[in-house]
Formats: C-alpha cells, structure tokens, sequence
C-alpha cells in the first residue's frame, strides 16, 4: 500500500508512506454524513495521487474480514457499511480497513518497539482507550476484529462504578478515558479542561491534576494486571496524546499492577511510549494487508 489513511471522529490524515515514513501529507475536517465523509476521504486521497494503485484506511471502530463495520461509535451513520467496497467504488484501486488500534500496532510491529518486544499489547489513550494486540510478532484481530480492544475490561464492579459510553458500568475506559480523568480533577477542585491542562496541573504539583493522574493510573493498572495474567506480554505500548504523560501515570499504574499480578513476573512488564508518534494510524494502515496474513 503506498496511501495511508487516519479516518479520526474529528479529522482525516491521509500520507504518501515510503520505508514507514510519511512523505506528503493531507488532512481535512471529517464532516457529518455518511456519503460526505466516504467522499471526503476520497477526495483527500486524490489529492495526493490521481491514481493511487491501492489505499489503506485505519478507521475507529471494528470491521469484519470483508471490511464490513460493526458500527463506528463516534461516528454516525456506518453501521453494516462496507467501507473498502465504498471506496473502490469512488478510486478504482483495492482498499484494505482495519481497526485504528489494531493498524497502530502494525507500524509498531515493523517500524516501531515490536522490532524487539515479540508479544505487546498497544493503548491508545485520549477520548477512549483503545487496543491493538501483537502476540509472537503476529499481529491479531480476533474473530471479529476486536482482538486487544482492552477499553471495556471490568476495573470496577461496584453499583456506583461509572457509566461508560458503550452503556455497560466500571468499564476501564470511563475511568481512563478522558471524561473519566477530568471528573476525577473536577471532584478534587481542579479546573483542567482537557488531559494536556491535567498533566500540566500535575507536573506543577496540585492536588488535582495528580490525583487525576494517580486514578487513570489505577484503572489502567487493573485493567492491564487482568490482561497480563492471561497473555503474559513483553511490552505494553502507549500512544496517543496522553501517552506523553507516562511518567506521571506510571507509579500509580505500576502499583496496581503489582496488586492484580497473579506473579511477580507479570507486574515488571515494560512500559513504553509508541515510537512513531502522529503517524501511526496512516503508517499501519499501509501495512493492513501485507502483515496481517503473512504468518
Ligand atoms: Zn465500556
């Protein structure tokens, strides 16, 4: 695949990828409506290539083998929609879709710590927490594709747990996901109005921010002890904008960690920051074929 494509709730990226990295770049709000923003991608990638022999779309939200989505959950209107298909349609060329989790973990499979680490769970922090596994040095998607999706793990099963945004309580996500972590601030007399104001508040020392931090912390740390006691990972790999905020989440993370670890091993798992950055989602989404069936 030669064009990448980021199709993000808020904006779509599109990059010309050569050797994993982006050497012409485009992007455009993503509008509202199903046809708009089928052809708005199309558009976006025609700017870059009248011709593109094939695209990649790494897209949020799941989609089957035939690249049929199960639903975006930011985005209205694509339930049951066949994306590939749709877009074959507007470019004349294939086009390969795979969960913008999943596609993240592609390009840190190749390009980025999955050079070392065999088997790594990536985790994409910002308004959601999303996942992408790579077990072996093999990317997996699961039956369905949503293989690593580690933002519903239960962290809290108590009758006050909080509502997370699929419906269901306690899910790991309405903790560590951003209207999770700024409700804890706010609960704590902070005034941040998004994560980057609540690491700031942090690294300053106030009350807030680091509670806030302690808390996303703790529910990652849970989430994640649940899932190294069943995968047993070399690495968990951070992306996204909070990603930058580790260090602070770390201790808190680490501690919780420790507590659900069934063994001692399992808790000293490495934690890691994504080293591609921005361009994850459309470096991935030019390796979507390729890598995911060569076993
Ligand atoms: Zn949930």
């Amino acid at each position: 695949m030669s064009i990448g494509v980021d199709f993000g709730g808020t904006r779509i990226k599109a990059g010309v990828v050569r050797d994993g990295a982006v050497v012409a770049y485009a992007s455009v709000a993503t509008p509202k409506g199903r046809k708009a923003v089928l052809d708005a991608i199309a558009k976006l990638i025609k700017s870059l290539d009248k011709k593109p022999p094939s695209v990649g779309l790494a897209l949020p939200g799941e989609v089957d083998e035939q690249g049929v989505c199960w639903r975006l959950p930011n985005v209205p209107g694509f339930a049951g929609v066949n994306i590939p298909r749709e877009l074959t349609r507007r470019l004349g060329c294939p086009v390969a879709c795979e969960n913008d989790a999943t596609a993240a973990a592609l390009a840190e499979r190749v390009f980025g710590h999955g050079t070392r680490e065999r088997s790594f769970l990536l985790v994409t922090l910002g308004t959601g927490v999303g996942g992408g596994l790579c077990i072996d040095g093999v990317v997996r998607r699961g039956r369905h594709g949503f293989a690593g999706e580690i933002g519903h793990v239960l962290v809290d099963s108590s009758p006050s747990a909080l509502k997370c945004g699929c419906g269901a309580r306690g899910c790991m996500e309405a903790y560590a996901g951003t209207a999770g972590v700024l409700r804890v601030n706010r609960e704590l007399g902070g005034k941040a109005c998004n994560l980057e104001q609540v690491a700031l508040a942090a690294r300053r020392g106030e009350k807030a921010g680091l509670g806030a931090m302690a808390s996303m912390g703790k529910a990652l740390g849970l989430g994640l002890g649940s899932l190294q006691n069943t995968l047993d990972l070399d690495a968990v790999v951070f992306s996204g904008g909070a990603s930058a905020s580790l260090d602070l989440i770390e201790p808190a993370l680490r501690a919780a960690l420790r507590e659900r670890a069934f063994a001692a091993p399992l808790a000293q798992v490495r934690l890691c920051v994504s080293a591609l950055g921005q361009d994850a989602g459309i470096v991935g989404a030019t390796l979507i074929g390729p890598v995911r069936y060569n076993e």
